[in-house]
């Protein structure tokens, strides 16, 4: 709601503005209109953006991705963009099918495109559940936790932006430079602040399997009772498994996440003593006035959680 009086607002300006002069010159072009379908993806489109794009991202801060139902109003969304920035990896299940309702005529980005997907491990995969999903059997699709992942969706990003835009390309040049500096500085925050954690205790617990490309890359372990999606609860078995790893592994921490119910974690903490840590971001940003609206506030607080917990 927000949003469109904010639109309606500045088309208003323009129009006032417009009659005063022969300035039609100095008028910019209507902005490129971006969906992506979910705010660490729209963050990625409005650094590299900039003023030419106007991104709108179909999941809402602190939401779950891979659970979403369209609105028809998404799906006027999608039809109205020129770019549609997806994920892929299995994450966007619902996607196919609003893209196929709007009319089918969307540009797809798939933003992941060159990364190596990491797959989910069999053993927090098997969940009994009996219904069958569009998902890619086994992939896990939060590349985005590897800051060297996100140097690749900005590069696609980019790309995808100059071919919509050739005008813009060296605009879309510039921001991307700009912010891949800022991402290897980010990246070499995250090597600095794992080093300060004592090996024996880069041990976590989180909600769902969200941040196996982050173990990876940084070598924290992380377990979790749900797996790499959360379309399904997890079983009475998963739970216990990560129970007796707790006591087993000594795990000095488990972590509640933004967008997942925090009473199984709870649940966890309650029977095993084992210190709630604060909560970590995995699929979503937050409101802009929360405290992660962007990706780089993202990773920035999930690493001051992990050290303030396993440093302390
Ligand atoms: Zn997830």
């Amino acid at each position: 709601m927000k949003r469109r009086a904010f639109i309606a607002g500045g088309l208003a300006a323009v129009v006032f503005v417009w009659p005063q002069s022969a300035r039609a010159q100095a008028v910019p072009k209507a902005p490129l209109k971006v969906v992506a379908s979910f705010s660490i993806l729209a963050d990625f489109v409005r650094n590299v953006g900039g003023d030419r794009v106007e991104v709108i991202s179909l999941v809402g801060p602190d939401s779950d991705t891979h659970v979403y139902t369209p609105s028809p109003a998404d799906g006027r969304r999608v039809a109205a963009a020129k770019l549609v920035v997806v994920n892929g990896l299995g994450l966007e299940g619902w996607l196919p099918r609003l893209v196929r309702a709007s009319g089918g005529k969307a540009n797809l980005v798939v933003a992941t495109k060159g990364i190596v997907p990491l797959k989910s491990e069999a053993e927090g995969h098997d969940h009994g559940h009996g219904h069958d999903h569009d998902h890619g059997e086994g992939d896990d699709p939060h590349a985005w936790q590897s800051v060297a992942n996100a140097k690749i969706y900005v590069a696609n990003i980019r790309d995808a932006l100059i071919a919509a835009d050739a005008e813009g390309a060296e605009v879309y040049r510039r921001n991307a430079d700009a912010y891949l500096a800022q991402l290897d500085a980010l990246d070499r925050e995250v090597r600095e602040a794992v080093a300060s954690i004592p090996p024996e205790r880069r041990r976590v617990i989180s909600s769902h399997e969200a941040f196996g490309y982050f173990a990876a890359a940084y070598g924290i372990a992380f377990m979790a009772p749900q797996g790499v999606s959360t379309d399904s609860e997890p079983s009475a078995r998963d739970v216990a498994a990560i129970i007796t790893q707790i006591r087993k592994d000594k795990i000095p921490a488990v972590f509640l996440e933004n967008i997942s119910d925090p009473r199984l974690v709870r649940r966890i903490a309650a029977e095993t003593g084992v210190k709630i840590g604060g909560s970590l971001f995995s699929d979503s940003l937050s409101a802009k006035n929360g405290p992660v609206p962007t990706y780089i506030d993202l990773v920035r607080h999930n690493i001051k959680a992990l050290t303030s917990t396993l440093t302390g």
